[in-house]
């Protein structure tokens, strides 16, 4: 993907367009010494609490919000509803004793889930603030229930993963309109929370404004005083939203942002796709706004944990966007951005990996972060000492009647993504994608290919690849784009038990708060934890309590 187009975090409180809040500038929670003329906000529209990002998290809060009688506002830069949760595979997360897991005779207690997600011997727990995972503990019973209140329906079943100790995840049941489900057929059930949510919100009166990006945070003063809003960016040019209450940053994450990703992670440079960002963005832009209103970051340790999600190992291959159980069919809606369904792996001895340098660097069929350690080590570019780049999955055409291949659209990409070649050499001077800096020299990949044949003949890897049944011999050949795909943000911005973000001293910021992936503390995998810090500090923000100026 191309680098995150430059967000315009405009510096201007004078905005104009639209028709403002009362038809006049406001003048809005400031003191007499500040009323002064370049304080003057022209809002366009008001609400007790503005909410960034229409996902999972930002859903969540503006139903909870609306039920504490809260006037609700959601904007989201994107065309519809869901974020990566409308992709996601719907697999929640929650424990703490609740009726799915007494059907399925589980013993659980908020306790155990406080315990298990602290552990010290689970890299996915072991860096979390425990403070946060005791609130995440608590409300788990409570928001089972609440979600069948909003629709949201369960499949029967139950999996233990990752940190838990006894069988916690189950999925909702995916939404029944198939043209609502972006990517139908693929089993995206994640679809089934969001799109009742979003029918829960407006129903209970939430406006959800789409197509609008937020820009900035309009705070009293840059680095003090209360946070009164956003600026945003529409389909009308730009408008500011005036938070009565408080302003919930739900935006999402950051893996799609190279600089932002490259701050907790050097190597995730620009050659690294994102699950879901033919369809949404984890754009960063709700931490950069958040810092520079004075937020800090938590728990970056997490990022790097090498736990869970954060890397993954592209299983749908030659096409842009490959993540394991994604794949856009060519009714879907997204499909003319995707381009390409991929091709499916159903075992990797069928292939080799080479980097840009056509040289083999790792045992192909391993998944783990020793192997996404390698993808990213350094392949050699004297220009370029930063990630890996591009990592080709190179197949004879007996691999692909072996795996039932059609190495043709809409299976692959023949825009920079999949090549084709009836010699080796021929094929290595074909592979010419968006990320491949320099040629690939034909004599090394018909060196790697030679020596690959050789160690299967011996049985003896180089990497200890223990599958080498089978050469790469017969021609046609092919390589098939299969980098790493990022898929979560693990870290974010500090806030308290509250939901409210914390600033650099340590103090809450007066009426902002922050929910979901672009929240930081607490690691665990997806939805869960969004749906449940969404909800907290939609809570908090309704009372009004951080509504108070703190002093200029
Ligand atoms: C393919 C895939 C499968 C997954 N499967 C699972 C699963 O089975 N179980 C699980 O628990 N988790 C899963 N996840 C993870 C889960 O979907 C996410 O953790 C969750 O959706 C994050 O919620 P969120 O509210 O933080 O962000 P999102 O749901 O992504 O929502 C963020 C929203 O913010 C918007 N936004 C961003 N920037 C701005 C801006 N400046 N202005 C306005 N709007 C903005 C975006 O457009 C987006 O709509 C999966 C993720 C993917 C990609």
């Amino acid at each position: 993907m191309a680098k995150l187009e430059k967000t315009n975090l405009s510096r201007r409180y004078f905005l104009q367009g639209g028709a403002a809040v009362g038809g006049t500038a406001a003048l809005v929670g400031l003191g007499a010494h500040d009323a002064s003329a370049q304080n003057a906000i022209q809002w366009n529209r008001a609400a007790d609490i503005i909410i960034v990002g229409a996902g999972v998290s930002g859903l969540s809060a503006a139903v909870e919000a609306a039920e504490q009688g809260s006037s609700v506002i959601a904007i989201d830069m994107n065309y519809d509803i869901g974020g990566h949760g409308i992709m996601s595979g719907g697999q929640l997360h929650l424990g703490g004793g609740n009726e799915h897991q007494k059907a399925a005779n589980v013993k659980d207690s908020p306790d155990s889930v406080f315990k298990d997600w602290t552990r010290h011997d689970h890299h996915a727990a072991r860096y979390s603030d425990r403070d946060l995972v005791r609130v995440f503990a608590d409300w788990n019973v409570d928001t089972y229930g609440w979600l069948l209140k909003q629709g949201v329906k369960y499949e029967p079943g139950m999996q233990q993963s990752a940190a838990s100790t006894v069988p916690r995840q189950f999925r909702t049941v995916e939404w029944h309109i198939p043209s609502e489900v972006i990517a139908p057929r693929r089993n995206r059930n994640g679809s089934g929370l969001v799109r009742p949510l979003a029918a829960s919100a407006r129903a209970k009166g939430v406006e959800i404004v789409l197509n609008t990006r937020m820009t900035k945070i309009i705070r009293e003063q840059p680095l003090s005083g209360r946070v009164l809003g956003v600026a945003a960016e529409g389909p009308n040019g730009p408008a500011n939203y005036q938070a009565r209450k408080g302003v919930i940053i739900c935006t999402g994450g950051h893996s799609s942002n190279v600089t932002l990703r490259r701050t907790f992670d050097p190597r995730l440079t620009e050659e690294y796709q994102v699950a879901c960002s033919t369809y949404s963005l984890q754009s960063g832009d709700g931490e950069i706004a958040a810092m520079d209103v004075g937020a800090a970051l938590w728990a970056t340790a997490n990022q790097t944990a090498e736990a869970g999600t954060a890397v993954t190992k592209t299983r749908h291959i030659g096409c842009q966007w490959g993540y394991a159980s994604l794949v856009y069919e060519p009714d879907s809606p997204l499909f003319p951005k995707a381009r390409a369904m991929g091709l499916t792996v159903e075992d990797f001895q069928n292939v080799i990996m080479v980097k840009e340098n056509g040289l083999r660097f790792v045992d192909e069929t391993k998944g783990n972060y020793d192997f996404f350690a390698a993808c990213m080590a350094w392949s050699g570019d004297p220009e370029k000492l930063n990630g890996g780049g591009p990592i080709w999955a190179v197949f004879d055409q007996n691999a692909a009647n072996r795996e039932r291949w059609k190495t043709e659209p809409p299976y692959v990409d023949l825009t920079g993504w999949f090549f084709k070649g009836d010699t080796l050499k021929e094929l290595a001077n074909n592979i010419a994608g968006p990320y491949q800096r320099r040629k690939m020299d034909p004599a090394v990949l018909e060196a790697t290919v030679a020596k690959f044949n050789a160690a299967v003949d011996s049985g003896k890897d180089e990497f200890g690849r223990k599958a080498m049944n089978f050469k790469i011999d017969t021609p046609p050949f092919f390589a098939a784009w299969t980098t790493p795909i990022l898929h979560d943000t693990l870290t974010g911005i500090h806030t308290n038990t509250n939901g409210q973000v914390v600033d650099r001293s340590g103090q809450a910021i007066a009426g902002l708060y922050c929910a979901g992936e672009s929240m930081g503390g607490f690691a665990q995998h997806g939805l869960a934890r969004c749906i449940i810090f969404g909800r907290v500090a939609a809570r908090h923000a309704s009372t009004g309590k951080s509504a108070v100026s703190a002093s200029l």
